[in-house]
């Protein structure tokens, strides 16, 4: 039994385009390898735990708990909604998993993997509480941007330790917060180093994925502290405290496995424990997870670890779908470039199937997915109708109203060229399946359509009903040859639409080795066209509502100033002299800046987009009163303006050469 997981839904929100980036690729690859014969337990569930649930929950004055049971029927409905099929979504705030968890980690703990020390830890004096993660605050030690207690969200990107975070303040009551001592538990994440790295080398998936843990395990891997000072989650062994959520939410997969196989009559230790290989010292299981970009470390660094310390099985593929952008910019939620799957998508009766082919067929699994309304009315108008659907439709609308919908009273044979075709988009299809190139799969069944509109028009059997019924009906047979191989070739993209389909051509089973075989399909009932043209005006109404989100979300964030809060920046015209990449960065480079009256030191975070050397010689502009700050150990007395490119730094240099020192009003 093959195990295919996608990340688990933080039950925090409601379901984005974001989320069915990663769940609609790993539902249409559980649909065709399921066609294709393979046993596969397709699981997921709401990750319940952590501190932004309960920071949402304090806000509206409800419980974590009612919270949660919002969100996560919300997703279950969702999910099912576009087709994608669970065959359990389970919660991690439920008993069985807590249990899964405390023995888990009790596991850990008996293995020696897990060891106390007393860590300093922002405390709030106000609130009279230690505050963990997202209860904080502050900035990042390593670039200087600010930074949540957890994650560098802003910056860099950097997981935090707890008590790593510089000048932090609750996030609360806004008062800065002290340091004090606490006793925590850590992970031995150091003593896994070498496993990592060969484990790394061998697992499957995709590059984006592994590359960037490997950097990581390389450079920074530390010890992970797994405790936190909450009420809401899973207990820890004999403390007051609780695992932290990126602890017990991967073994929620291990825990829906075992739920799910109550239910089934599969064996979960058969999955996670025994394992289907060992090679070295890796134990392979046959586990796929299908996660985003941003959950890498997690899933592969941190999981297979923790894996690996109890002696269960390791994931043999992690597969991570690339980002989403909505009309080009960077999604998010706050700004307004987002698209809610059900007030958005749903309720506006767009059929589920046209958002499942945009996301696989758009681009490769591993790139950037824009989406796009007018885009998204191009691909259904013009590739789901205009080619497969026209096809099917035509095909069987003729079969139907020039031979009652059955051609095989007459004497037909199979076209060889059409055999071909079918086996060739076939073929296709389980290569790239197995590869994960989902675009290439959705690619194959709509150049098959192709082929068949092509066929069709060039055999004019609208001109051979007049003169030859019988080389007729040959040409419709194999025209619904095509039609079927397309109804199961599709099926697993566009599951609602083809289940239609078949039900006209009678196929009541999707199967990959039913394809090839040329049989009596017949038209039973008159036809319907397979899709709905998505109309302009429909589009431009939703174009409307997203440019109306995304001014709201910049009026909320505009924050008007005074001449005298400007007159507070001492802004001046300064030359770079030296510039030399700061050891162990990856963003930041430290330069000497003369700014009239002296020569500042400042760091600045523009490594991605200027080499040192381009740097010297030009004139920038610097705040000369910025309060001094250390990054990555290195001083720096100043800040120079820049254009931030997303994400990208442009500096800003004046019009013409200007004397040294001058003021920027
Ligand atoms: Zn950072
Ligand atoms: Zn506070």
């Amino acid at each position: 039994m093959k195990l295919v997981t996608c990340g688990l839904p933080y039950a925090n929100g409601k379901a984005h385009i974001g989320h069915l980036r990663t769940y609609i690729p790993a539902d249409v690859y559980v649909k065709y390898l399921r066609m294709m014969g393979e046993k596969v337990l397709f699981i997921c569930g709401s990750d319940c735990h952590g501190t932004p649930i309960v920071v949402n929950a304090e806000k509206e004055g409800i419980s974590p708990r009612e919270l949660v049971d919002r969100y996560h029927e919300h997703f279950k409905k969702v999910f099912a909604s576009v087709g994608i099929e669970f065959d359990y979504f389970g919660r991690t705030d439920s008993e069985y998993h807590h249990e899964m968890t405390k023995n888990f980690v009790k596991k850990l703990i008996e293995k020696s993997y897990v060891y106390s020390k007393e860590i300093e830890l922002a405390y709030c004096p106000k609130c009279k509480r230690f505050l963990p993660d997202r209860y904080v605050e502050g900035i990042c030690p390593y670039c200087g941007a600010v930074a949540r207690g957890d994650e560098c969200d802003q910056g860099c990107g950097r997981y935090l330790e707890p008590g790593e975070i510089k000048e932090p303040r609750c996030k609360i009551c806004g008062t800065k917060a002290e340091f004090r001592k606490q006793k925590h538990y850590f992970f031995k994440l150091t003593a896994f180093r070498d496993f990592l790295l060969e484990y790394l080398d061998k697992v499957g998936g995709t590059e984006n994925a592994l590359n960037y843990a490997r950097k990581w395990v390389k450079q920074e891997l530390k010890d992970w502290c797994i405790t936190r000072n909450l009420e809401w989650g899973v207990k820890f062994p004999g403390e007051d405290l609780v695992v932290y959520v990126w602890v017990d939410a991967p073994i929620g997969y291990i825990s829906y496995t075992r739920e799910a196989c109550k239910n089934l009559g599969c064996d979960w230790e058969k999955i996670w424990v025994e394992g289907v290989k060992k090679e070295g010292d890796i134990k392979w299981g046959d586990i796929i997870h299908f996660i985003g970009l941003d959950i890498v470390y997690h899933h592969c660094i941190f999981w297979p670890a923790m894996l690996k310390g109890v002696e269960f099985a390791l994931p043999s593929a992690i597969v991570a779908s690339g980002m989403v952008k909505v009309e080009g910019k960077t999604f998010s939620k706050t700004r307004g470039y987002v698209v809610w799957v059900e007030d958005d998508y749903l309720k506006s009766g767009f059929n589920p199937d046209y958002l499942r082919y945009y996301i696989v067929n758009y681009t490769s699994h591993q790139k950037d997915l824009n989406f796009s309304w007018k885009v998204f009315m191009d691909k259904v108008n013009n590739e789901l109708i205009a080619n497969l659907g026209n096809f099917i439709y035509r095909v069987t609308y003729f079969a139907w109203k020039n031979f009652e919908g059955d051609v095989w009273s007459f004497n037909v044979k199979a076209d060889d060229s059409v055999i071909k075709a079918v086996e060739k988009a076939r073929n296709e299809i389980v290569k790239a399946i197995k590869n994960w190139e989902f675009k290439i799969a959705s690619d194959a069944f709509m150049e098959l359509a192709s082929f068949g509109n092509n066929y069709f028009q060039s055999k004019e059997p609208w001109e051979l009903i007049k003169s030859d019924k019988e080389k007729c009906a040959e040409v419709i047979a194999n025209c619904l040859h095509i039609v079927k191989a397309l109804t199961i070739l599709a099926y697993p993209v566009l599951p609602f639409s083809m289940k239609e389909v078949a039900k006209i051509i009678g196929v009541d089973e999707f199967r990959m080795n039913k394809v090839n075989e040329f049989e009596k399909i017949k038209v039973l009932k008159k036809p319907k066209p397979p899709f709905k043209k998505v109309e302009e005006e429909k589009i431009e109404e939703m174009e409307k509502l997203m440019i109306d989100r995304i001014r709201k979300a910049d009026e909320k964030t505009v924050k008007y100033v005074t001449i005298d809060d400007l007159s507070k920046l001492d802004l001046r015209v300064g030359k770079i002299l030296r510039a030399e990449k700061v050891k162990k960065s990856r963003k930041l480079i430290k330069l000497e800046v003369d700014i009239g009256n002296e020569v500042r030191q400042i760091v600045a975070g523009i490594a991605e987009t200027y080499k040192p050397e381009e740097l010297v010689g030009k004139q920038v502009v610097v705040v000369a009163n910025m309060k001094p700050a250390k990054l990555m150990g290195v001083e720096s007395r100043g800040m120079i303006l820049a254009a931030d490119v997303e994400g990208k730094a442009v500096l800003l240099t004046p019009e013409k050469e200007v004397p040294i020192g001058s003021k920027v009003r």
